[in-house]
């Protein structure tokens, strides 16, 4: 297998070459949403990117296992039931099928889905070990992480001692400093749930991660991805929990993680009123022309959702190029060597659409028909690989 994929790594702060522990092997874990509403196009745009380059190791030869959690243990989504009228386990179950039939639509496959409420247990265990070692305190019902025993507190997001001391974290009083987070609170979020050692309560958000992953995909692994507004403080405390109760590190071998997406020049939110959801939106486009459009920019700049138009109008042109040109996807055939440099470059998305497009320009002036058939068969080929079929109607 030739493997010349580089990719952004937020840890070290530059490209890396893509170098899983154990090869063909690839585990990812990616953090997924959180269930007190529906997906928006934003959070989409983060799980189209992860998708596409689950697809493109797999194309490169790659045997990728692709976690992702559900975060169903949360005031917001005790909220959201109480305002539905509904018990917050049940609630969670349906906003949870809701949300996988979204990913269904947007073509996203992940191996497996892991909802939080399945592995508290586990996050009592991690959170029992951590005071055992001496990482972290209780007080008043809470467990905290003590950040001053973790020396590469702040490594992540490349913060130093006083960065950190402007970003103070969960104000408390019983706090032994500022950075410190909360791994199990007081809070009963779902009645008579769960008991630990420390009383009724439940675990705090980043000790959710490492109760899925370490388990599932073990003490370290390949790809953690996300949101680029998770890496401090949640991503920075999940390596901070994870190394200090495995003494095992790197945590992770390459931290990925994707910009936002904008709706007219404003991130999306509630206040603002400007959130898409993606059944709104593949209710005016289809899940070909979505993640087309989202994966015109490049995952690590901002994007915008003005380019939907013209995105669409890009895709039709082309879709109507390789329907006429006979609409075969070729076997191995056709050259994808610039489609590959252009993903394996820190996974130039745009890069790699504009070279299918200039495929099927090229492929519409070729005056045989031979040619130009197998230059439109390896334009679909490459379009497939990264999950936007050609062939699709519009
Ligand atoms: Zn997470």
């Amino acid at each position: 297998m030739k493997n010349e994929l580089t990719l952004f790594d937020t840890m070290s702060g530059r490209r890396e070459p893509f170098r899983p522990r154990h090869p063909p092997r690839v585990s990812m874990f990616v953090c997924g949403p959180t269930v007190q509403s529906e997906i928006h196009v934003g959070n989409a745009r983060t799980y189209v990117f992860f998708d596409a380059l689950a697809r493109y190791l797999r194309h490169l030869g790659f045997d990728i296992f692709y976690l992702m959690n559900i975060t169903d243990v949360d005031e917001q989504v005790t909220q959201a039931a109480a305002r539905a009228g509904e018990d917050p386990l049940e609630y969670s179950k349906r906003v949870i099928s809701s949300l996988i039939r979204d990913f269904e639509a947007l073509k996203i496959a992940v191996s497996r889905f892991e909802p939080v409420s399945h592995h508290v247990e586990e996050a009592i265990r991690q959170v029992g070990s951590l005071i055992d070692k001496g990482y972290a305190y209780e007080a008043d019902g809470w467990v905290y992480f003590d950040t001053a025993k973790f020396s590469r507190w702040g490594r992540l997001s490349h913060q130093s001692k006083r960065d950190l001391s402007l970003r103070p974290l969960e104000l408390s009083q019983s706090k032994r400093s500022l950075n410190d987070f909360a791994l199990w609170r007081p809070e009963v979020l779902i009645d008579g749930r769960w008991k630990s050692p420390w009383g009724l309560g439940s675990p705090g958000w980043h000790i959710q991660d490492t109760a899925v992953t370490i388990p599932i995909l073990g003490t370290q692994y390949d790809i953690h991805g996300g949101a680029y507004e998770l890496v401090y403080p949640h991503h920075e405390a999940e390596i901070a929990q994870a190394e200090s109760l495995t003494g095992k590190r790197p945590f992770v071998r390459h931290w990925v993680h994707t910009n936002l997406l904008k709706t007219k020049g404003q991130k999306m939110s509630k206040s603002l009123g400007n959130v898409l959801t993606v059944k709104d939106a593949l209710r005016t486009c289809t899940a070909n022309e979505l993640r087309f459009t989202l994966l015109s920019t490049h995952y690590r700049r901002e994007a915008d959702l003005a380019g939907l138009g013209s995105a669409k109008r890009r895709l039709e042109q082309m879709r109507r190029t390789a329907v006429e040109l006979g609409g075969k996807e070729d076997g191995d055939g056709g050259s994808l060597a610039q489609f590959e440099r252009a993903l394996n470059d820190d996974f130039d998305s745009p890069r790699a659409l504009e070279w299918a497009e200039r495929s099927l320009r090229a492929a519409s002036r070729e005056v045989s028909r031979e040619k130009a058939s197998a230059l439109a068969a390896s334009a679909i080929r490459g379009m497939r690989i990264l999950g936007v079929d050609l062939l699709e109607g519009p």
